[in-house]
């Protein structure tokens, strides 16, 4: 109470200095005034007496003139500023009211006296708004606390001090950021009951309050009750709606603020656009773009910077692009957004473009441009175009943040450049970065994918403030790994450290488990998630999905769908592809359709990615022309889709077009990758274009500086095998600098059979049995080889060899999708229709026969007869299949079978036969391609 009588003396004086203050018609700075002058504190000499000031002691000078400022120079303890401050009021005479009052705030505040320091911060505060608003900054850089400069204010206010709106202002506003809404509420039941004149200030502070403190009910009732609602009142609460997320709501307020008079400031229209962005609602967006319209306000930058994020966000880059054309001035940011928004879509030839344009328009890309084009190339894979965004921003003199480090990381440890990032790692050291707990966070991921585990460990040892991010990506990098026990001990370090795992965790441990192939304990995991009281989203079930199709248990992860819909939970754009994925591996043409329509229906089919997979589920289920078809639509084509189509392309054997596209795709500038040239060298190769693809196998040295892999290698053997060239396939694979593996040797024992090459055949064989022993598609093509030359002593000992090592050969099944349902066909299972289909096969061989069809009992390794010999051919699953595709199907839609293992011999010339006796086109995709049987032919050519 005793402490207040300074302030007295001071504002008593600063009555005398202060012109505004004087001011007698302002009526609250007079109560202000007498509540501190009131009754209680008449003798301001008792309260200084009280507060045993003495006037003078120690070394200040006590000369008539006073002059503060030199006073304070001498001042070094807190006794005896408070000698000086008592002095001053008694005394001083020539002095600027408002610089005194700061510098005594700032010296109290250094002193650590908050207390004081807050009194005289408030006694002053209707002097200078704009002055007063550091002190808060300065309290806290001195170690004070925001909340006992709250107490100070209560205890005056208990007192009856009356405040006027702007202190009452910012005394809200500081419960707000305290989150402390008693004092708000106090304060606010007491306007109430005082009949308080809210000035808009108040009224915005009061709804701010509210808002912080999450009761936003009462904010929107406090907004409502007010009669007078003036703009800067409808903006407030629209913007507290949005600070709490409360789209829905805020749109409705700005609705109905357009039926009022009220106008929306700038601000306030690009916060809603944001909030747009974030509900995909594109429709209220364009509705507010219709208001800028009308109330011209185009001419703000911030509104159309907003807008053109708003229809990047909806994927509406085109509209986003007009804003920006027709914007009169374009400031760094406009630009910014712009590119901004075709990067991190993936329009990444536009986005370089325009900052070209911008570069002539003499306007220089900053930081956020070149961070901008970093995370887009990060984000849509272009990696080796990320190192060179950056030597370029460096070259310009910009030093690489945290932000594009965390970009920059992403792309080093895609490309596993390990070397690379251990240089970023020390520059982050270097220059401080290591604080940033994202950078770190990147750092860790870059080293868990170049399989860095240790060093990873040791990133996130360094963390100083380890945030769940942190722990998060340790412990999915454990579980990626495989690395089970040190994910969960982690996960209890976590808890121990007091940070609970969350969804991302748990999803962490999901993926892990998922794509390691242990499917039941990712799914239990899902239980325990449960359990734990969250709820599992959409992520978590697509990493279950994800991880079933990565190991290419598609039905599972089709189960896994059906689960997550039955479960309430929407796919999203990541769910697409994976499953699209699932129906791609099982050529459920069907299924794959529907889910095109639904992501037509949800607009994800914008979405580069969704695209990609439906060329690819397109091409997998043998609808090339579909596939296509999805290709031409996509706006921005990035490699991937340009890779999918030419695979699609490659594995019906259409060399032509395959090489056709590359060359369009290099055409349009886009540079290939290793991936690319696997599928162009599989086009040659299916098409026996050998020409092209030693062109090709060289350019990529050559033109690309892409060293070749062991899969580009093996395209080669296949390529000159197939075509015969088997004593060049053979010196091929003694020249290569890598070892050969299973899929080199596989490539020459095919080629081998085709070529009927026993010679050959028996080493690659050799090498095979050696490399896979349990691979029983080695065993069957060479019992097929020796059976071709009638030496079953041969075929007796393969099955020997098979019988003596435990391996079984593979089980062979064929399905085919009538209607919606997936008919499987296999030698251990019964299909119902049996003898439906057994009457038709017979019928229909019958008839082939007649045009020259002759069963090829060198399929069949068993000794028996030439009658079972034929019977047992007539049971191959493909051959059941296609027969129930003839029965089951309209006459006029091709027939689509699904074989996991190679086809035999006779089964391929049946289907050659089947095709012309019956005029159906015959789509059948076996285990090392498809072929597409039509009119007697097929478009392998035999090779296969
Ligand atoms: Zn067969
Ligand atoms: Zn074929």
């Amino acid at each position: 109470m005793e402490k207040i009588a300074p302030f007295q003396h001071y504002l008593n004086l600063s009555l005398h200095q202060n012109p505004v203050i004087q001011n007698p018609t302002n009526t609250l700075k007079a109560s202000l005034a007498s509540v501190a002058l009131g009754p209680a504190f008449t003798s301001p000499q008792t309260q200084l007496s009280a507060h045993s000031l003495p006037y003078n002691r120690s070394g200040l000078s006590s000369s008539n003139t006073f002059h503060f400022f030199d006073e304070l120079k001498g001042v070094h303890s807190l006794e005896l500023l408070k000698i000086l401050h008592a002095r001053m009021l008694k005394m001083c005479n020539d002095w600027s009211s408002d610089t005194i009052a700061k510098s005594l705030i700032s010296s109290y505040l250094k002193f650590g006296d908050f207390r004081a320091a807050s009194m005289v911060f408030f006694m002053g505060f209707d002097r200078n708004y704009v002055f007063w608003s550091s002190f808060f900054d300065e309290l806290q850089t001195c170690g004070g606390e925001t909340r006992g400069v709250l107490k100070v204010f209560v205890e005056l206010y208990g007192k009856g001090v009356v405040f006027d709106n702007k202190v009452l202002t910012l005394v809200l506003k500081v419960c707000g950021s305290l989150m402390d809404s008693q004092l708000g509420l106090q304060i606010h039941a007491d306007l109430i009951k005082k009949g308080f004149d809210l000035d808009v200030y108040l009224k915005c502070a009061l709804m701010n309050l509210y808002g912080w403190c999450s009761d936003l009910e009462k904010a929107n009732q406090v907004f409502y009750e007010f009669v007078e609602k003036e703009d800067l009142v409808w903006n407030e609460a629209i913007m507290v709606n949005m600070r709490n997320e409360r789209w829905e709501k805020a749109m409705e307020m700005f609705r109905e603020m357009q039926f009022s008079f009220a106008k929306a400031t700038g601000g306030t229209i690009a916060k809603v656009l944001q909030g747009c962005s974030k509900l995909g609602a594109l429709k209220e967006g364009k509705q507010i773009h219709g208001y800028v319209l009308r109330f011209a306000l185009e001419s703000d930058l911030s509104v159309c910077n907003s807008l053109i994020n708003m229809y990047s966000r909806n994927n509406r880059l085109k509209l986003a692009r007009r804003v920006f054309d027709l914007m009169e001035d374009h400031n760094l940011s406009s630009w910014n957004s712009m590119i901004s928004s075709y990067s991190a879509c993936g329009y990444l030839n536009d986005a370089w473009d325009l900052l070209n344009q911008m570069e002539v328009s003499d306007l220089k890309p900053d930081i956020i441009t070149w961070n901008c084009l970093l995370s887009g190339h990060a984000l849509h894979g272009s990696y080796k175009a990320v190192l060179k965004i950056l030597r370029r921003m460096q070259v310009t003199g910009f030093m690489p943040n945290s932000t594009s480090i965390t970009s920059v990381l992403q792309a080093v440890g895609e490309l596993g450049m390990l070397k690379f990032g251990r240089e970023i790692h020390g520059y982050v050291i270097r220059n401080g970065l290591d604080y940033d707990v994202y950078v770190e966070t990147s750092l860790l991921d870059m080293y868990v994918k170049n399989d860095c585990l240790g060093k990873a460990h040791a990133v996130f040892d360094n963390i100083n403030n380890r945030n769940i991010v942190a722990w998060n990506s340790l412990i999915s990098g454990y579980a990626f790994k495989g690395l089970f026990e040190d994910a969960r001990k982690l996960m209890n370090g976590m808890e121990e450290e007091g940070i609970m795992p969350d969804l991302v965790t748990w999803n962490g441990l999901i993926s892990g488990f998922s794509i390691q192939g242990y499917s039941k304990e990712a799914l239990a995991l899902i239980h325990q998630i449960k359990k734990s009281g969250m709820t599992p989203n959409v992520v978590s079930w697509t990493a279950l999905m994800s991880g079933s199709s990565q190991n290419e248990n598609y039905r599972e992860s089709l189960e896994f769908f059906i689960q997550m819909q039955q479960e309430g939970i929407r796919p999203n754009s990541a769910t697409i592809p994976t499953l699209l994925r699932a129906c791609g591996g099982l050529s459920l043409l069907q299924q794959g359709k529907e889910v095109h329509c639904l992501s037509i229906k949800n607009g994800f089919i914008e979405d580069v990615f969704v695209a990609t997979a439906l060329i690819d589920m397109y091409c997998k289920s043998g609808n090339l022309k579909a596939a296509y078809e999805v290709f031409k639509k996509i706006e921005n084509k990035t490699l991937a889709s340009w890779n999918c189509l030419i695979m699609g392309f490659a594995i019906y054997g259409l060399g032509k077009e395959v090489v056709f596209i590359f060359e369009k795709m290099l055409e349009v500038g886009i540079l290939p990758d290793a991936i690319t040239f696997t599928a162009v060298l599989s086009g040659c190769k299916n098409a026996g274009l050998v020409e092209q693809g030693w062109k090709y196998f060289d350019s990529m040295r050559s033109d690309y500086c892409i060293t070749p892999t062991i899969e580009h290698y093996s395209c080669m053997v296949d390529l000159l095998g197939r075509a015969g060239y088997l004593d060049e396939a053979w010196d091929f694979i003694q020249s290569m600098p890598l070892k050969p593996d299973a899929t080199i040797w596989g490539a020459l024992l095919g080629s081998c059979r085709m070529h009927k090459n026993l010679r050959l055949a028996e080493i690659a064989a050799k090498r095979l049995f050696e490399l896979e022993p349990y691979n029983s598609a080695n065993y069957v093509l060479m019992m097929n080889l020796y059976a071709m030359f009638d030496r079953w002593k041969d075929v007796e000992r393969i099955k020997e060899l098979m019988s003596n090592i435990g391996v079984k050969s593979g089980e062979a099944w064929s399905w085919i999708q009538i209607d919606q349902k997936v008919h499987l066909f296999s030698a251990e299972e019964n299909h119902p229709d049996e003898g439906e289909i057994y009457f038709e096969l017979y019928h229909l061989v019958s008839e082939m026969k007649k045009i020259g069809y002759k069963p090829d009992l060198k399929c069949v390794y068993q000794n028996i007869d030439d009658s079972e010999k034929e019977k047992l051919l007539l049971s191959h699953t493909e051959k059941l299949a296609i027969t129930y595709g003839l029965i089951k199907s309209r006459s006029d839609v091709p027939i689509r079978v699904i074989k996991n293992t190679r086809m035999c011999p006779d089964c391929h010339t049946a289907a050659k036969y089947i095709s012309s006796v019956k005029n159906r086109e015959i789509f059948l995709r076996d285990g090392s391609r498809f072929h597409h049987f039509s009119k007697g032919k097929c478009s392998c050519n035999d090779c296969w």
